[in-house]
Protein backbone atom coordinates (compact mmCIF):
# COMPACT_ATOMS: atom_id res chain seq x y z
CA UNK A 1 0.00 0.00 0.00
CA UNK A 2 2.87 2.91 0.96
CA UNK A 3 5.00 2.10 -2.48
CA UNK A 4 2.23 4.02 -4.50
CA UNK A 5 1.10 6.98 -2.31
CA UNK A 6 2.50 9.25 0.10
CA UNK A 7 0.00 10.06 2.88
CA UNK A 8 -0.26 13.17 4.91
CA UNK A 9 -2.25 13.38 8.48
CA UNK A 10 -3.48 16.67 8.96
CA UNK A 11 -4.57 17.58 12.43
CA UNK A 12 -7.11 20.31 12.89
CA UNK A 13 -7.31 21.27 16.83
CA UNK A 14 -9.47 23.89 17.26
CA UNK A 15 -11.72 22.83 14.99
CA UNK A 16 -12.60 19.60 16.41
CA UNK A 17 -14.05 21.29 19.60
CA UNK A 18 -16.84 23.15 17.84
CA UNK A 19 -19.62 19.96 18.75
CA UNK A 20 -22.33 20.32 16.13
CA UNK A 21 -20.62 22.46 13.82
CA UNK A 22 -17.52 19.92 13.56
CA UNK A 23 -18.50 18.61 9.87
CA UNK A 24 -19.31 22.07 8.58
CA UNK A 25 -15.46 23.37 9.76
CA UNK A 26 -13.84 19.99 8.35
CA UNK A 27 -15.67 20.22 5.27
CA UNK A 28 -14.40 24.05 5.05
CA UNK A 29 -11.07 23.14 6.05
CA UNK A 30 -11.03 20.27 2.93
CA UNK A 31 -12.39 22.58 0.39
CA UNK A 32 -9.28 24.61 1.27
CA UNK A 33 -6.69 21.99 0.74
CA UNK A 34 -8.21 20.83 -2.14
CA UNK A 35 -8.49 24.30 -3.49
CA UNK A 36 -4.37 24.71 -2.79
CA UNK A 37 -3.26 21.54 -3.75
CA UNK A 38 -5.11 21.34 -6.93
CA UNK A 39 -2.32 22.13 -9.02
CA UNK A 40 -0.99 18.88 -8.29
CA UNK A 41 -3.03 15.97 -9.75
CA UNK A 42 -3.73 12.96 -8.64
CA UNK A 43 -3.76 14.39 -4.33
CA UNK A 44 -7.29 13.06 -2.90
CA UNK A 45 -8.24 14.58 0.41
CA UNK A 46 -10.48 12.65 2.72
CA UNK A 47 -11.67 12.30 6.03
CA UNK A 48 -11.73 8.67 7.52
CA UNK A 49 -12.74 7.44 11.32
CA UNK A 50 -11.80 10.87 12.94
CA UNK A 51 -8.65 11.55 11.14
CA UNK A 52 -8.22 14.10 7.88
CA UNK A 53 -5.86 12.17 5.34
CA UNK A 54 -4.11 13.39 2.26
CA UNK A 55 -2.57 11.00 -0.18
CA UNK A 56 -0.70 12.13 -2.83
CA UNK A 57 1.57 10.42 -5.70
CA UNK A 58 4.59 9.52 -4.73
CA UNK A 59 7.02 11.41 -6.63
CA UNK A 60 5.32 14.95 -5.31
CA UNK A 61 7.96 16.33 -3.05
CA UNK A 62 6.88 16.26 0.46
CA UNK A 63 7.92 20.32 0.59
CA UNK A 64 5.55 20.84 -1.72
CA UNK A 65 2.90 19.59 0.05
CA UNK A 66 3.66 21.08 3.62
CA UNK A 67 4.19 24.79 1.72
CA UNK A 68 0.75 24.77 1.08
CA UNK A 69 -0.71 23.48 4.11
CA UNK A 70 1.68 25.90 6.23
CA UNK A 71 -0.43 28.52 4.77
CA UNK A 72 -4.00 26.99 5.56
CA UNK A 73 -5.68 28.39 8.15
CA UNK A 74 -7.36 25.54 10.82
CA UNK A 75 -4.68 22.96 10.49
CA UNK A 76 -2.73 22.42 13.82
CA UNK A 77 -0.36 20.06 12.92
CA UNK A 78 0.22 17.69 9.91
CA UNK A 79 2.53 14.77 9.65
CA UNK A 80 3.92 13.40 6.74
CA UNK A 81 3.59 9.19 7.28
CA UNK A 82 3.91 5.89 6.07
CA UNK A 83 0.35 4.14 5.70
CA UNK A 84 0.19 0.47 5.80
CA UNK A 85 -1.91 -2.40 6.52
CA UNK A 86 -2.98 -3.07 10.21
CA UNK A 87 -1.03 -6.23 10.59
CA UNK A 88 1.79 -6.54 12.96
CA UNK A 89 4.22 -7.81 10.72
CA UNK A 90 3.15 -5.73 8.29
CA UNK A 91 3.90 -2.68 10.43
CA UNK A 92 7.13 -4.14 11.98
CA UNK A 93 8.41 -4.36 8.28
CA UNK A 94 7.32 -0.84 7.81
CA UNK A 95 8.73 0.63 10.42
CA UNK A 96 12.17 -1.19 9.81
CA UNK A 97 11.73 0.35 6.34
CA UNK A 98 11.12 3.57 7.72
CA UNK A 99 13.72 3.70 9.92
CA UNK A 100 16.38 2.70 7.73
CA UNK A 101 15.33 5.35 5.25
CA UNK A 102 15.70 8.12 8.09
CA UNK A 103 19.57 7.19 9.07
CA UNK A 104 20.35 7.15 5.35
CA UNK A 105 19.49 10.94 5.94
CA UNK A 106 20.63 11.88 9.15
CA UNK A 107 22.53 10.36 12.02
CA UNK A 108 20.17 8.85 14.77
CA UNK A 109 22.10 7.24 17.36
CA UNK A 110 19.04 6.58 19.49
CA UNK A 111 15.09 5.81 19.24
CA UNK A 112 12.05 5.14 21.10
CA UNK A 113 8.72 3.85 19.70
CA UNK A 114 5.38 5.36 20.81
CA UNK A 115 2.80 3.54 19.75
CA UNK A 116 -1.07 4.12 20.17
CA UNK A 117 -3.93 1.98 19.29
CA UNK A 118 -7.42 3.24 18.82
CA UNK A 119 -8.96 0.25 16.90
CA UNK A 120 -9.54 -1.53 20.41
CA UNK A 121 -9.89 -4.82 18.76
CA UNK A 122 -6.29 -4.78 17.39
CA UNK A 123 -5.33 -8.06 19.63
CA UNK A 124 -1.80 -6.24 21.20
CA UNK A 125 -2.37 -3.46 23.51
CA UNK A 126 -0.21 0.21 22.85
CA UNK A 127 3.03 -0.41 25.20
CA UNK A 128 2.91 -4.19 23.96
CA UNK A 129 3.15 -3.17 20.09
CA UNK A 130 6.07 -0.47 20.93
CA UNK A 131 7.91 -3.39 22.32
CA UNK A 132 7.44 -5.81 19.18
CA UNK A 133 7.97 -2.94 16.52
CA UNK A 134 10.74 -1.40 18.44
CA UNK A 135 12.95 -5.06 19.05
CA UNK A 136 12.23 -5.33 15.07
CA UNK A 137 14.29 -2.04 14.63
CA UNK A 138 16.70 -3.04 17.13
CA UNK A 139 17.37 -5.92 15.28
CA UNK A 140 17.62 -4.44 11.55
CA UNK A 141 19.95 -1.32 12.26
CA UNK A 142 22.72 -2.82 14.73
CA UNK A 143 23.81 0.83 15.65
CA UNK A 144 20.75 2.16 17.39
CA UNK A 145 19.46 2.17 20.88
CA UNK A 146 16.35 2.81 22.59
CA UNK A 147 16.43 5.97 25.18
CA UNK A 148 12.96 6.80 26.40
CA UNK A 149 13.93 10.24 27.38
CA UNK A 150 15.54 11.88 24.92
CA UNK A 151 15.90 9.88 21.62
CA UNK A 152 17.33 11.41 18.40
CA UNK A 153 14.09 10.15 16.72
CA UNK A 154 10.22 9.59 18.26
CA UNK A 155 8.37 6.69 16.11
CA UNK A 156 4.92 7.35 16.34
CA UNK A 157 2.85 4.26 15.43
CA UNK A 158 -0.99 4.71 15.24
CA UNK A 159 -2.63 1.63 14.62
CA UNK A 160 -6.01 1.43 13.76
CA UNK A 161 -9.10 -0.10 12.03
CA UNK A 162 -7.85 -1.71 8.62
CA UNK A 163 -5.03 1.09 8.39
CA UNK A 164 -2.02 1.62 10.44
CA UNK A 165 0.62 4.98 10.40
CA UNK A 166 3.99 5.40 10.82
CA UNK A 167 5.29 8.85 11.06
CA UNK A 168 8.32 10.92 12.94
CA UNK A 169 7.79 14.31 13.26
CA UNK A 170 5.01 16.68 14.09
CA UNK A 171 4.74 19.97 11.61
CA UNK A 172 2.99 22.80 13.25
CA UNK A 173 0.57 24.57 11.12
CA UNK A 174 -1.04 28.09 11.28
CA UNK A 175 -3.77 27.15 13.91
CA UNK A 176 -6.62 29.25 13.89
CA UNK A 177 -10.09 28.17 12.12
CA UNK A 178 -10.40 27.57 8.10
CA UNK A 179 -11.37 30.60 6.08
CA UNK A 180 -14.56 31.34 4.90
CA UNK A 181 -16.36 30.00 8.58
CA UNK A 182 -16.54 33.62 10.09
CA UNK A 183 -17.95 35.98 7.71
CA UNK A 184 -16.48 39.08 5.37
CA UNK A 185 -15.01 42.29 6.84
CA UNK A 186 -13.19 44.52 5.20
CA UNK A 187 -9.45 45.79 6.00
CA UNK A 188 -8.96 49.08 5.64
CA UNK A 189 -5.60 48.59 3.95
CA UNK A 190 -2.41 50.92 3.71
CA UNK A 191 0.68 50.27 2.73
CA UNK A 192 2.23 50.13 6.32
CA UNK A 193 3.07 47.90 8.23
CA UNK A 194 0.51 47.46 10.52
CA UNK A 195 -2.99 47.10 8.16
CA UNK A 196 -1.39 44.11 6.24
CA UNK A 197 -0.70 42.22 10.00
CA UNK A 198 -4.56 43.32 11.18
CA UNK A 199 -6.09 41.87 7.85
CA UNK A 200 -3.96 38.51 8.50
CA UNK A 201 -5.02 37.83 12.36
CA UNK A 202 -8.56 38.56 10.91
CA UNK A 203 -8.43 36.12 8.44
CA UNK A 204 -6.45 33.74 10.09
CA UNK A 205 -9.59 33.10 12.57
CA UNK A 206 -12.05 32.37 9.81
CA UNK A 207 -12.90 35.75 8.44
CA UNK A 208 -12.42 36.29 4.70
CA UNK A 209 -10.89 39.84 3.72
CA UNK A 210 -11.42 42.35 1.33
CA UNK A 211 -9.69 45.63 1.80
CA UNK A 212 -10.19 49.30 0.80
CA UNK A 213 -7.08 51.72 -0.20
CA UNK A 214 -7.60 55.34 0.03
CA UNK A 215 -5.26 57.43 -1.97
CA UNK A 216 -4.30 61.12 -2.96
CA UNK A 217 -3.45 60.82 -6.68
CA UNK A 218 -1.70 62.71 -8.37
CA UNK A 219 0.14 63.29 -4.49
CA UNK A 220 0.62 59.83 -4.09
CA UNK A 221 2.08 57.64 -6.45
CA UNK A 222 0.99 54.58 -9.24
CA UNK A 223 3.88 52.85 -7.24
CA UNK A 224 2.45 53.13 -4.07
CA UNK A 225 -0.52 51.89 -5.48
CA UNK A 226 1.88 48.68 -6.82
CA UNK A 227 3.27 48.44 -2.78
CA UNK A 228 -0.64 48.00 -1.98
CA UNK A 229 -1.34 45.32 -4.44
CA UNK A 230 1.86 43.42 -4.17
CA UNK A 231 0.90 43.45 -0.04
CA UNK A 232 -2.48 42.00 -0.96
CA UNK A 233 -0.89 39.34 -3.34
CA UNK A 234 1.00 38.40 -0.37
CA UNK A 235 -1.72 37.97 2.00
CA UNK A 236 -3.52 36.24 -0.48
CA UNK A 237 -1.57 33.60 0.08
CA UNK A 238 -3.45 33.19 3.00
CA UNK A 239 -6.57 34.46 2.61
CA UNK A 240 -7.42 33.67 -1.06
CA UNK A 241 -7.85 36.10 -3.71
CA UNK A 242 -8.23 39.85 -2.44
CA UNK A 243 -10.59 42.61 -3.78
CA UNK A 244 -9.21 46.01 -3.23
CA UNK A 245 -11.21 48.94 -3.81
CA UNK A 246 -9.22 52.13 -4.59
CA UNK A 247 -10.89 55.51 -3.37
CA UNK A 248 -9.01 58.81 -4.27
CA UNK A 249 -9.10 60.79 -0.73
CA UNK A 250 -8.06 64.10 -2.31
CA UNK A 251 -10.98 65.96 -2.94
CA UNK A 252 -12.18 65.43 0.40
CA UNK A 253 -8.91 66.35 2.29
CA UNK A 254 -8.52 69.74 0.22
CA UNK A 255 -12.43 70.72 1.86
CA UNK A 256 -10.82 70.04 4.83
CA UNK A 257 -8.15 71.75 4.73
CA UNK A 258 -9.65 74.74 3.03
CA UNK A 259 -12.60 74.82 5.76
CA UNK A 260 -11.85 73.32 9.31
CA UNK A 261 -9.38 74.24 11.72
CA UNK A 262 -5.85 72.41 11.20
CA UNK A 263 -5.68 70.41 14.04
CA UNK A 264 -8.10 68.20 13.47
CA UNK A 265 -7.13 67.41 9.69
CA UNK A 266 -5.68 63.86 11.14
CA UNK A 267 -8.62 63.14 13.13
CA UNK A 268 -11.41 64.13 10.53
CA UNK A 269 -9.45 62.43 7.24
CA UNK A 270 -9.58 59.40 9.40
CA UNK A 271 -13.46 59.78 10.71
CA UNK A 272 -13.71 59.83 6.52
CA UNK A 273 -12.21 57.09 5.91
CA UNK A 274 -14.03 55.05 7.99
CA UNK A 275 -17.61 56.58 6.66
CA UNK A 276 -15.74 55.76 3.26
CA UNK A 277 -14.83 52.13 4.17
CA UNK A 278 -18.21 51.81 5.86
CA UNK A 279 -19.83 52.41 2.46
CA UNK A 280 -17.54 50.04 0.43
CA UNK A 281 -18.48 47.26 3.34
CA UNK A 282 -22.12 47.80 3.02
CA UNK A 283 -21.80 48.07 -0.67
CA UNK A 284 -19.87 44.09 -0.50
CA UNK A 285 -21.68 42.28 2.35
CA UNK A 286 -18.67 42.90 4.92
CA UNK A 287 -20.17 42.91 8.62
CA UNK A 288 -17.29 45.13 10.03
CA UNK A 289 -14.48 46.59 9.21
CA UNK A 290 -10.66 46.10 10.16
CA UNK A 291 -7.60 48.33 10.69
CA UNK A 292 -4.25 47.69 12.06
CA UNK A 293 -4.49 50.98 14.51
CA UNK A 294 -2.85 50.47 17.86
CA UNK A 295 -3.10 52.31 21.33
CA UNK A 296 -1.07 54.82 21.25
CA UNK A 297 1.33 54.82 18.22
CA UNK A 298 0.72 57.79 16.88
CA UNK A 299 -1.65 61.17 17.17
CA UNK A 300 -4.68 59.61 15.84
CA UNK A 301 -4.55 56.47 17.98
CA UNK A 302 -4.72 57.97 21.33
CA UNK A 303 -7.65 56.62 23.74
CA UNK A 304 -9.51 59.70 22.45
CA UNK A 305 -8.93 59.99 18.83
CA UNK A 306 -9.98 56.38 18.67
CA UNK A 307 -12.96 56.78 20.05
CA UNK A 308 -14.01 59.77 18.17
CA UNK A 309 -12.84 57.51 15.00
CA UNK A 310 -15.32 54.84 16.09
CA UNK A 311 -18.19 56.98 16.46
CA UNK A 312 -17.96 58.19 12.48
CA UNK A 313 -19.52 54.85 11.68
CA UNK A 314 -22.24 52.13 12.74
CA UNK A 315 -20.21 48.86 12.10
CA UNK A 316 -18.16 47.00 13.87
CA UNK A 317 -14.19 48.34 14.14
CA UNK A 318 -12.25 45.30 14.50
CA UNK A 319 -8.68 46.23 15.65
CA UNK A 320 -6.54 43.07 16.15
CA UNK A 321 -3.39 44.95 16.98
CA UNK A 322 -4.79 47.42 19.42
CA UNK A 323 -2.66 45.97 22.41
CA UNK A 324 0.72 44.41 20.83
CA UNK A 325 3.85 46.01 21.21
CA UNK A 326 6.01 47.08 17.80
CA UNK A 327 8.27 44.54 18.08
CA UNK A 328 5.38 42.04 17.76
CA UNK A 329 3.56 43.16 14.83
CA UNK A 330 7.13 43.66 13.35
CA UNK A 331 7.70 40.09 13.91
CA UNK A 332 4.46 38.98 12.68
CA UNK A 333 5.03 40.91 9.26
CA UNK A 334 7.99 39.38 9.00
CA UNK A 335 6.59 36.08 9.52
CA UNK A 336 3.87 36.43 6.95
CA UNK A 337 6.05 37.75 4.36
CA UNK A 338 4.30 41.42 4.16
CA UNK A 339 7.37 43.55 6.00
CA UNK A 340 9.91 43.96 3.61
CA UNK A 341 7.37 45.40 1.16
CA UNK A 342 5.80 47.55 4.20
CA UNK A 343 8.69 49.33 4.28
CA UNK A 344 9.39 50.03 1.03
CA UNK A 345 9.41 54.04 1.21
CA UNK A 346 6.37 55.33 -0.51
CA UNK A 347 4.48 58.55 0.22
CA UNK A 348 0.64 57.36 1.71
CA UNK A 349 -2.25 59.54 1.68
CA UNK A 350 -2.22 60.19 5.56
CA UNK A 351 1.16 62.43 5.00
CA UNK A 352 -0.73 64.71 2.37
CA UNK A 353 -1.70 68.10 4.23
CA UNK A 354 -0.07 66.32 7.52
CA UNK A 355 -0.87 69.07 10.65
CA UNK A 356 1.73 70.49 12.77
CA UNK A 357 0.35 69.64 15.62
CA UNK A 358 -2.16 67.25 14.81
CA UNK A 359 -4.95 67.30 18.30
CA UNK A 360 -3.92 64.55 20.29
CA UNK A 361 -7.30 64.79 22.60
CA UNK A 362 -9.50 65.30 19.68
CA UNK A 363 -13.56 66.21 21.67
CA UNK A 364 -16.01 64.95 19.13
CA UNK A 365 -18.49 68.07 19.53
CA UNK A 366 -15.58 70.26 17.79
CA UNK A 367 -15.54 67.67 15.57
CA UNK A 368 -18.63 67.73 14.49
CA UNK A 369 -18.84 71.15 14.44
CA UNK A 370 -15.85 71.17 12.10
CA UNK A 371 -17.83 68.42 9.95
CA UNK A 372 -20.85 70.67 9.70
CA UNK A 373 -18.76 72.92 7.36
CA UNK A 374 -18.47 70.46 4.75
CA UNK A 375 -20.59 68.38 2.32
CA UNK A 376 -20.07 65.20 3.97
CA UNK A 377 -22.81 63.20 2.37
CA UNK A 378 -21.98 64.67 -1.02
CA UNK A 379 -18.69 64.42 -0.51
CA UNK A 380 -18.54 60.18 0.42
CA UNK A 381 -21.00 59.61 -2.56
CA UNK A 382 -18.77 61.22 -4.98
CA UNK A 383 -15.42 59.50 -3.80
CA UNK A 384 -17.21 56.36 -3.47
CA UNK A 385 -18.71 56.58 -7.02
CA UNK A 386 -15.16 57.66 -8.13
CA UNK A 387 -13.77 54.14 -6.80
CA UNK A 388 -12.06 51.66 -8.38
CA UNK A 389 -11.88 48.09 -8.03
CA UNK A 390 -9.23 45.57 -8.06
CA UNK A 391 -8.95 41.68 -7.64
CA UNK A 392 -5.67 40.49 -6.61
CA UNK A 393 -4.52 36.68 -6.76
CA UNK A 394 -2.35 35.53 -4.71
CA UNK A 395 1.65 35.94 -5.16
CA UNK A 396 3.19 33.18 -6.76
P1 LIG B 1 -0.21 51.12 8.84
O1 LIG B 1 1.14 50.60 9.14
O2 LIG B 1 -1.22 50.03 8.70
O3 LIG B 1 -0.22 52.09 7.71
P2 LIG B 1 0.04 53.24 10.71
O4 LIG B 1 0.65 52.86 11.98
O5 LIG B 1 0.84 53.90 9.67
O6 LIG B 1 -0.66 51.92 10.12
P3 LIG B 1 -2.03 55.19 10.32
O7 LIG B 1 -1.37 55.64 9.10
O8 LIG B 1 -2.49 56.17 11.34
O9 LIG B 1 -1.20 54.12 11.14
O10 LIG B 1 -3.29 54.34 9.92
C1 LIG B 1 -4.04 53.64 10.86
C2 LIG B 1 -4.89 52.64 10.10
O11 LIG B 1 -5.74 53.33 9.18
C3 LIG B 1 -4.07 51.71 9.24
O12 LIG B 1 -3.62 50.61 9.95
C4 LIG B 1 -5.07 51.34 8.18
O13 LIG B 1 -5.97 50.34 8.64
C5 LIG B 1 -5.83 52.63 7.98
N1 LIG B 1 -5.22 53.42 6.90
C6 LIG B 1 -4.27 54.36 6.98
N2 LIG B 1 -3.96 54.84 5.77
C7 LIG B 1 -4.72 54.19 4.88
C8 LIG B 1 -4.85 54.20 3.45
N3 LIG B 1 -4.12 55.01 2.70
N4 LIG B 1 -5.74 53.38 2.88
C9 LIG B 1 -6.48 52.53 3.64
N5 LIG B 1 -6.39 52.46 4.97
C10 LIG B 1 -5.52 53.27 5.59
MG1 LIG C 1 0.10 54.28 7.63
Amino acid sequence: MEEQRNTYIVRYGEVALKGDNKPYFERILMERMRKLLKKYPGVEIRRENGLVLIRTPRELPAEAVTKELSKVFGVDSLSPAVEVDSELEAIGAAAVKYMSELMARREIKTFKVEARRSDKSFPVQSPEIGRIIGAKILKACKTLKVDVHQPDCRLFVQVRQGNSFIYEEKLSGRGGLPLGTNGRGLVLLSGGIDSPVAAYMMARRGMVVEAVHFHSYPYTSERAWEKVKELAGILAEYCGRIRITSINLLPIQEQIAQHCPEELTTILVRRFMMKLGQRVAEDRGCLMLITGENLGQVASQTAEALTVTDQAVDLPVMRPLIAMDKTDIIELAKDIGTFETSIQPFEDCCTVFLPRHPSTKPRLDRVLEAESRLEGEALIEQAFEARETELVLPRE
